[in-house]
């Protein structure tokens, strides 16, 4: 693929300006599959995310003065220009990313949908009258906008995590600046360049590229900057929260996951195989959702693990490119590093390799970054991928013999993002849905993202919501009005 063909624009956004860094500085973004540079971005630090942020607060009167309609509308242009664009869009993912071709298609089309969602959701900011404690007094609710908000974004989903944000933001009547993450920055740049055409105003949006802790240290600087959303890391979102203290900002953090999968005995196995194959690979195992924990039933261990040995044999391992390949390159050395010392570990400590365990070559000129889809036996809760996020292809299995063993294994991890089941009993569905200390439960779904429901954790998986009619609250404050009549 020719980087050429893609008519990559690679600047930064600034008050609907492309500009690079006031040094000229640059760091280059890489296709992981190869290595190849694909192109260089700016290096900017706190003062160009300064002049962001005034950018994006000179843009929030008018902004905000605007109907919802209005803005809604700029946001379904916006959706639909991704959705014409996505041929070309999904490539750039797929080249910055790795993803597979069909995955980044996906991803266009899932980030295109929280814009379109929150266009309309906007138009539902309801205030509220509530019955007075006086007879002179009345007492009204306002849901205002907030004012500046700055996103932090991971790779993983380079689309997506941006417009799940940049959607309801912008719907509630703030003003935005982004800082994609530096292994994926062309596709935010990318979501810029549309925002232009169509027709967002110059400081509405904003992005910014370059050094982490300059442009952070800067957001939680300024004043200006009302609520900060970040996605990524449990590790990088607690180093943001203390920052966050000094100017008391409001945050949401979309951090870490580190999802059980549970098959009961009484599991539909051949949907309970349909749904660890699609949680546990999608992205090459690296989202946050991925189910990172199998514990399967003893009486249906053996059939559980057979049908998944099955599934996983027919998984094409290639560059993103090659339309039959379902698996990727990890997104770097430092990721296929961890994947083989969560594998090392669990086999040092006692664990067996059924399928796969090992990086493999597909073909000259690629990267050494393919790692094979490998499933284990023997999974326990000393090992590394029995307590951290392993972010690779690999599925750990454990036997269980009770629900409440069952549960008190998935619950036995400090994060709550997203966690599995399959049974058909409906009691059980629901018993065992109440348990699970986690923020999304799939009760007989692998895939549970979606732009109409609430998607975020509990415990070190953060806190806020992003998706559904929730996420609005993310991105407004509420005022309450009490109003004296005084003499009738
Ligand atoms: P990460 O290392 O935490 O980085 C996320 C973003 O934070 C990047 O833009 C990064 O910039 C930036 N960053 C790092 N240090 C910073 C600092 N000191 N100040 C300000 N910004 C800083 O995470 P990642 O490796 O990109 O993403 C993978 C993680 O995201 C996984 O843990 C995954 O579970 C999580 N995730 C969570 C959700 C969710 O909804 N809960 C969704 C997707 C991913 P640079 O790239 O420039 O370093």
């Amino acid at each position: 693929m020719n980087p050429n063909d893609l008519k990559i624009e690679s600047r930064n956004l600034i008050g609907g300006q492309w500009v690079g860094a006031a040094d000229g500085g640059a760091f280059p973004v890489t296709d992981p599959a190869t290595d190849r540079v694909v192109a260089q971005v700016p290096l900017c630090g706190a003062a160009e995310t300064r002049q962001a942020i005034e950018a994006a607060q000179a843009a929030g009167p008018d902004w905000r003065s605007r109907t919802a309609a209005e803005r809604g509308d700029l946001l379904r242009a916006l959706a639909d220009l991704m959705l014409r664009d996505r041929e070309r869009l999904a490539r750039l993912m797929t080249l910055e990313q790795g993803k597979p071709i069909s995955e980044s298609r996906g991803e266009i089309a899932y980030a295109a949908s929280f814009l379109s969602w929150a266009a309309e959701e906007g138009k539902r900011l309801y205030g509220e009258t509530i019955p007075a404690g006086h007879r002179d007094k009345r007492i009204l609710i306002l849901r205002q906008s907030i004012g500046v908000v700055a996103a932090i974004t991971p790779w993983n989903f380079p689309s997506a995590m941006i417009t799940r944000k940049l959607g309801p933001a912008l719907a509630c009547g703030n003003t935005f600046i982004v800082k994609p993450a530096e292994q994926t920055p062309l596709s935010a740049i990318a979501l810029g360049e549309l925002a232009q055409q169509a027709g967002l105003p110059p400081g509405v949006i904003n992005i910014i590229t370059g050094d982490p802790r300059a442009i952070g240290g800067e957001i939680f600087g300024n004043t200006a900057v009302r609520k900060v959303s970040f996605t990524g890391s449990t590790e990088v979102g607690k180093v943001l929260m203390r920052q966050a203290a000094d100017h008391v900002v409001r945050l949401s953090l979309e951090l870490g996951g580190h999802a059980p999968f549970i098959v009961f005995e009484d599991a539909d196995i051949d949907a309970a195989v349909a749904g660890a194959m699609a949680s546990k690979f999608r992205n090459t195992g690296q989202t946050c959702v991925c189910a990172n924990r199998f514990f399967v039933h003893e009486s249906v261990y053996g059939k559980f693990a057979a049908g998944l040995a099955r599934a996983m044999a027919s998984l094409r391992v290639g560059a993103g490119f090659d339309e039959s390949v379902q698996i990727g390159p990890l997104i770097d050395d430092d990721a296929v590093a961890k994947v083989q010392s969560h594998v090392s570990d669990a086999l040092d400590r006692g664990a067996k390799v059924r399928t796969g365990g090992n990086l493999v070559s597909v073909g000259a000129g690629f990267a050494n970054r393919f790692f094979a889809p490998t499933l284990i036996d023997g999974l326990s809760a000393d090992m590394r991928i029995g307590r951290e996020e392993t972010f690779g292809p690999v599925a750990p299995l454990r036997a269980f013999t009770s629900d409440d063993e069952a549960i008190a294994l998935a619950n036995d991890s400090p994060y709550g993002l997203a966690a599995y089941f399959y049974t058909r009993d409906a009691s059980r569905l629901m018993r065992v849905a109440e348990a699970l200390e986690y923020g999304i439960v799939g009760a007989n779904d692998g895939l549970p993202s979606i732009a109409q429901a609430p998607f975020g954790g509990v415990k070190q998986s953060g806190f806020g919501r992003e998706g559904g009619r929730h996420v609005m609250h993310e991105y407004t404050s509420v005022k309450y009005i009490s109003w004296g009549l005084g003499p009738a």
